[in-house]
């Protein structure tokens, strides 16, 4: 059977502010984890439209999409133009699992929530000539899984081709992210077998790693056992975990000593009004300025994610975020306007009090003001995102920043990895246009080394830390 896997580009990829390099960095694993579950007979092939042009002339059996909010329409027209030369055309992913009823028209088969238990299910289903329209994943786990498809991404075309996930869902549930939605009847936080996770990693080759869980950290017992397991194989990586648990107990110790060099965490909103609102619990009362702090005098570098918009921001939430990113030394913030995904207990909240503006989903890309706004206008929520990343990332910011470190190899890096991710899009370029961009990763791995602090530097740190 010829299999087709396809992710198509998002919509925000077309734009004149896209940035190719942002669409560049991870391969699409969730599809290359579901094609690990076809016959070694089939004739597979995964297409990733952020890096390649789509071939449409080809004439696969099976054809499966992975659908998220802004690249839905194009997902939609792709299942029409496949069902119409004879192609089955499944549909998965965030959109569908969040509006079931908008995608099965287009589809033969839809699935919703995680495809491990219902995927194989449905290729059993196809086989015997049976399959249904809907496929509804209620028992999860990750035990037993098997080998993702590597062998089918084009690792040259991507900066980070040794992205990982070992966790799925989060055990938090903050009111405007999909994952409820997305794990909805059944577990909303499981793991792999920590034995199972490390001979993935063992499978990877090169020394960089990025796991794309998002809250990596959230099973404390997990995350140890895997850390542990991780010592030794000179490794370095980057992830993504709460404030909670950077805070909590000796966990990010283990993960640095593993090799963790870069973390992305979302602090999201500085009000504890707006944390309140939209149950981010596990942000209240922490402080912001000690987890920074812990993960500096680590060596580990920062990405902070913010949120605008929500409820209880007013004017000068641009400009106090902004600031304090600068004077923490964060290496790189992401801003986002706040976003109702369809499906999120915001979205409900948002609909039930007759504030949702559109329902142009090519438009939910957290760039654009898609409700109506309490205590700050729609143009100024607009202009405020736009401002915050240009002041952000003025090269003056970059080096101001920069000084916030003790030592001089983080500076250094800082400066690197701030400056080479914002202000060297031609070079970027370049590197996507000839294929080259995983030529990149022997700098990323240098600049992601081990920051050692001197003895007086660390006691300042932890003196520092004590007396938070
Ligand atoms: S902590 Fe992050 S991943 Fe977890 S529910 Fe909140 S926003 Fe989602």
């Amino acid at each position: 059977m010829k299999v087709k896997l396809i992710l198509p580009a998002l919509k925000e990829a077309e734009s004149p502010f896209w940035r190719p390099i942002k669409y560049s960095l991870f391969p699409p694993l969730g599809l290359a984890t579901l094609a690990a579950y076809l016959s070694p007979d089939d004739e597979v092939e995964l297409q990733d439209q952020h890096v390649e042009t789509l071939r449409l002339d080809d004439n696969p059996d099976l054809v499966i999409i992975q659908v998220y909010i802004t690249n839905a329409y194009r997902s939609y027209k792709l299942a029409t133009h496949y069902r119409n030369k004879g192609a089955y055309v499944i549909l998965g992913g965030l959109h569908v699992t969040s509006l079931p009823d908008e995608a099965a028209p287009y589809a033969d088969s839809i699935f919703i929530g995680p495809g491990e238990e219902t995927f194989p299910q449905f290729l059993n289903d196809f086989k015997n000539n049976e399959p249904k329209k809907i496929y509804f994943s209620s028992k999860r786990t990750l035990k037993g899984i098997p080998k993702i498809r590597r062998d089918l991404i084009k690792r040259n075309r991507y900066l980070v081709p040794n992205s990982i996930v070992v966790t799925r869902g989060c055990p938090h549930h903050c009111d405007f992210c999909y994952k409820d939605a997305f794990f909805e009847g059944g577990k909303s936080f499981y793991v792999q077998q920590v034995d199972e996770a490390l001979a993935e990693i063992d499978r990877l080759p090169g020394k960089h790693l990025y796991f794309l869980d998002d809250h990596l950290l959230g099973n404390g017992k997990f995350a140890s056992a895997l850390f542990q397991g991780m010592k030794g194989m000179n490794r370095v990586f980057q992830a993504a975990a709460t404030v909670d648990s950077i805070l909590r107990g000796k966990l990010i110790e283990e993960a640095a000593e593993a090799g963790l060099r870069s973390l992305f965490v979302g602090f999201e909103t500085f009000s504890p009004e707006n944390l309140r609102q939209s149950n981010k619990k596990q942000n209240l009362k922490k402080d912001y300025q000690a987890a920074v702090e812990r993960l500096h005098s680590l060596g580990i570098m920062i990405n902070g994610s913010f949120v605008f918009g929500l409820d209880d921001d007013h004017n000068d939430v641009f400009k106090r975020t902004v600031d304090w990113g600068v004077e923490n030394g964060i290496t790189t913030s992401t801003y986002h306007i706040l976003t109702p995904y369809p499906g999120t207990r915001l979205y409900q909240n948002m609909e039930a009090e007759n504030r949702i503006l559109t329902k142009n989903w090519d438009l939910y890309d957290t760039r654009q003001v898609v409700y109506k706004t309490k205590n700050i206008s729609n143009e100024e929520l607009k202009a405020g995102y736009d401002w915050a990343y240009k002041e952000f990332y003025k090269w003056s910011n970059i080096f101001k920043a920069s000084f916030h470190h003790p030592s001089h190899k983080h500076k250094l890096k800082h400066l690197l990895y701030s400056g080479g991710w914002k202000k060297f899009e031609p070079l970027w370029n370049f590197l996507i246009k000839t294929k080259n961009l995983n030529n990149m990763l022997p700098l990323l791995e240098a600049i992601l080394s081990k920051v050692k602090l001197s003895n007086e530097q660390q006691k300042d740190a932890e003196f520092q830390l004590l007396t938070e």
